[in-house]
């Protein structure tokens, strides 16, 4: 731990610039935050609260390059003025997870991927807690890692890490790492190289010890071409699909799900999940192998997988309204995620797609729409890409609002049949985020169910 530096920046005022604020302050650091935009009152009002000296709506540079260490909240990037200035200084740039990583000896689970992050973050964490483990959310769900560290310490965080946390994270070591699956995204972000987004998952290894442990998804293409040209200490516990020589966790030929661990070894029925869909099988065995590390018994986790209640926005069931599910899956925002949703529906499916595009390749889902799904309704500003991929396959109405959409799948629906928001898209078009867009579809299917 280097505690020489004694002027910290901290730049960006949500969450985790607060927290490693709140941190860095406790800790003695003469520390100044700067948000280019402007600051939400619920931390303005907590700043002023703690005595902690900030700037809004720009950064005063002279300031700012006057820092000993500059800890970057994950939502800015690395092409921000402030931040290239700040590189040409030779300023380091830390996350606000490895600042936080410094002051705390807890243990780290940590999760990462490019889809089930927060599903297999708040699974493990329902596991861990539900046999009361004295447990804690981190990362991009949950408090600021940094702020609980200072002010509200536990035993073990689950940290949700994006590959934004983890460009500027160095010493900080996670004593469970669970990496999910790799496939294209953010790739804006990372120079349009796949290697660089690679790369930064793949950050989630470092500093690991044979103590620590590994866990992944062997059957991912990228991961294991990755694990061909990279070293690790840590201990490997990869899960695949089906029984597979070195799998520690897989579905058996009973259907059921069978975790082999040098602590714990245990199975359970697939049916008995409380979450559907093949891509939460594998969030499960995910979260089953990291608990069984966690010396958890077999009969917690049994019970934490089988009444866990599900995240918002993910699969979410929404209404039952004359016979159509309508299901909201609006944090499907690339194919890949969109995919797993449709590969989990049972029924003739009536699917919302589109949004803002982030170079989407639609022959992913295809096969799957063509099985499956009996009409499209695309929504957004502009819907051209989606209509011309599809209109020879399925029935593509064009709509421009989400209530236009709604009418169009209330009218193509019929009983037994599902309605399904999952539209591989981001939502900036015409809402605010995924979660705005999510809560709109909710608000306005429930609208639908009164009428
Ligand atoms: P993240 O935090 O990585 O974005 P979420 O748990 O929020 O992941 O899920 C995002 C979307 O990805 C969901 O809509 C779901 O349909 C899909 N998804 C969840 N888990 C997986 C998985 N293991 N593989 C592929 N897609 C998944």
């Amino acid at each position: 731990m280097n505690d020489i530096k004694r002027r910290i920046v901290v730049l960006g005022a949500g969450e985790s610039g607060f927290g490693a604020a709140v941190l860095a302050k406790d800790k003695g650091f003469d520390v100044f935050l700067s948000d280019s935009g402007s600051i939400a009152s619920k931390y303005r009002d907590r700043l002023v609260a703690e005595g902690i000296a900030f700037e809004e709506g720009g950064h005063s540079m002279e300031r700012i390059l006057a820092a000993d260490e500059i800890i970057k909240s994950p939502g800015i990037p690395l092409e921000a003025p402030v931040v290239k200035d700040a590189l040409a200084k030779h300023i380091p740039l830390i996350s606000e997870i490895e600042f936080a990583g410094r002051y705390t000896d807890s243990k780290m689970v940590c999760i990462t991927g490019s889809n089930g992050k927060t599903t297999t973050t708040m699974l493990i964490h329902h596991i861990l807690t539900h046999a009361g483990v004295d447990a804690s959310l981190a990362g991009n769900v949950g408090k600021s890692l940094a702020y609980q560290v200072a002010r509200d310490p536990h035993k073990v965080y689950v940290v949700e890490l994006s590959s934004f946390q983890l460009d500027n994270m160095y010493d900080f070591k996670a004593n469970i790492a669970v990496m999910l699956n790799i496939t294209p995204d953010h790739l804006d972000r990372y120079d349009h190289k796949m290697q660089n987004y690679i790369n930064a998952k793949f950050r989630i290894l470092q500093n690991m010890t044979p103590t620590d442990t590994f866990i992944f998804w062997k059957d991912d293409p990228v991961i294991s071409e990755q694990l061909r040209h990279i070293s690790t200490d840590a201990s490997l516990l990869p899960f695949s699909e089906t029984p597979e020589e070195g799998s520690a966790a897989y579905i058996d030929a009973e259907n059921e799900l069978v975790f082999n661990t040098p602590v714990e070894s245990m199975a359970m029925p697939r049916a008995d999940l409380a979450l559907n869909g093949l891509h939460n099988v594998f969030n499960s065995l995910a979260a089953g192998l990291s608990a069984c590390i966690c010396d958890v018994s077999k009969d917690a986790i049994r019970e934490a997988l089988a009444d866990f209640s599900g995240v918002e926005h993910r699969l979410e069931f929404t209404a039952d309204i004359d016979g159509v599910r309508w299901i909201n899956d609006s944090k499907a925002t690339n194919v890949n995620s969109c995919f797993y949703a449709l590969e989990s529906m049972t029924a003739p499916t009536v699917l919302i797609l589109g949004g803002k595009d982030k170079g989407n390749d639609y022959s992913e889902i295809l096969p799957l729409v063509k099985e499956k799904v009996k009409a499209i309704v695309a929504m957004g500003t502009d819907n051209a890409k989606i209509v011309d991929f599809f209109k020879d396959v399925v029935p593509v109405t064009d709509t421009h609002t989400l209530d236009d959409a709604i009418e169009a799948c209330r009218r193509i629906a019929v009983t037994g049949d599902t309605v399904l928001l999952s539209p591989c898209c981001a939502s900036f078009d015409l809402f605010s985020s995924y979660e705005d867009r999510g809560r709109k579809f909710k608000a306005a299917v429930r609208e639908l169910k009164d009428k």
